[in-house]
């Protein structure tokens, strides 16, 4: 029987000197990460954004995806410059409802933490990153009233697309 072929997503948050213990497991430091996209970029594996995955696996390509949930601000200064340099694109998913506000879906500290705005979104869409939806207002959709979450998509769609 042959193994089922498999596409590792690499799924990351904050990356910051900095953090908080509560978000500490969620936080990876810049110059670790910088070190984990150059090993990445030394292994023989294309780097396709999240949208290209069931392609990839349909072709069974030795591919990898890089993603990072909750679109915030250190992405631009600690992430965006490393995948720049060694041209690999990523994958953002962002909470709409807090485009150019603060992480307030939090707690403490971390409801500080600030997101992406729109202009920042654009310009990384220019540079080939690839813009995705995490909902509106970042409900856990495992945990919270379905009725609530199948409310959210369509309008975090259609912001997306502004
Ligand atoms: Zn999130």
């Amino acid at each position: 029987m042959t193994e089922p072929f498999v596409l590792p997503v690499l799924t990351y948050h904050s990356i910051a000197r900095e953090t908080t213990p509560e978000f500490a497991s969620l936080t990876v430091d810049p110059g670790r990460f910088a070190e984990q996209m150059a090993a990445l970029n030394e292994q023989d594996v294309n780097i396709v954004c999240f949208g290209d995955t069931l392609a990839a696996l349909a072709t069974e390509r030795r591919a990898v995806a890089i993603t990072f949930d909750d679109g915030f601000v250190d992405f631009a200064e600690n992430a965006f410059p490393v995948l720049s340099r060694l041209n690999m694109p990523a994958t953002l998913f962002i909470p709409t409802g807090f485009v150019g506000r603060r992480a307030s879906w939090l707690r403490g500290r971390d409801a500080e933490r600030p997101i992406l705005g729109a202009a920042d979104l654009a310009d990384l869409a220019r540079h080939g990153f690839e813009i995705g939806s995490h909902g509106r207002m970042h409900l856990a959709a495992d945990i919270n009233p379905r009725t609530w979450c199948r409310a959210t998509p369509a309008p975090a769609a259609s912001s997306l697309s502004r």
